[in-house]
């Protein structure tokens, strides 16, 4: 699968839009993206694990485990197609961990995944839980990497698509100028400009 086959997955689903969009920051963007749309077609949800999955080498993984609520269902998908089993991990108290007796076992070969990756937070506590447990990280594998290559988790690191997500101060926003109506994503409430 190439970067333009996952982006029409990504457009058909409604991860990826395109138009004029209010960010909760207050800033405004041409794209807006919403990763867990993807979720609600598991046959595309499906593609876009094997695909990853392909990118790794057989037998190097164990277990795979993302970060709630986000790493949760790509996690799952993952673990199918490489036949292996899939935990998630949570925080509690802000600290990322492992409940509901889930466990990984001392030097088990371990995928991180998450949908997306912006400052790669929740997957490096991920990556420092696997480690306590003595296991070893066999990469990280992302649907969107949108961190501007900004992120380095110390390990191999697989996304199904780059992107960087342009925003802009209102006062500054090109599409303001324009005169495109501005979206507020999650809405039906559309202001104009
Ligand atoms: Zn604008």
């Amino acid at each position: 699968m190439d970067r333009q086959q996952v982006l029409k997955i990504l457009t058909d689903t409604d991860v990826l839009m395109e138009g004029h969009f209010l960010l909760t920051s207050g800033r405004h963007s041409d794209k807006y993206l919403q990763c867990a749309r993807i979720f609600q077609y598991p046959v595309h949800a499906s593609k876009i694990a094997e695909h990853l999955a392909r990118q790794f080498p057989d037998n190097s993984i164990d277990l795979v485990i993302g970060p709630a609520i986000g790493g949760i269902i790509l996690s799952y998908e993952m673990g199918r197609v490489l036949g292996v089993k899939t935990i998630f991990a949570e925080r509690e108290n802000g600290v990322m961990t492992l409940k509901r007796g889930f466990e990984i076992p001392p030097q088990s070969k371990v995928l991180v995944v998450e949908d997306v990756v912006t400052t790669g937070g929740s997957v490096k506590e991920v990556i420092e839980l696997v480690k306590e447990h003595q296991a070893e990280v066999s990469g990280v594998a992302a649907i969107v990497d949108r961190s501007g290559g900004n992120v380095d988790f110390g390990t191999k690191f697989i996304c199904a698509v780059k992107m960087d997500v342009l925003s802009f101060k209102p006062e500054e926003c090109p599409l303001c100028k324009s005169g495109k109506a501005l979206v507020k994503p999650g809405s039906r409430v559309f202001k104009s400009s």
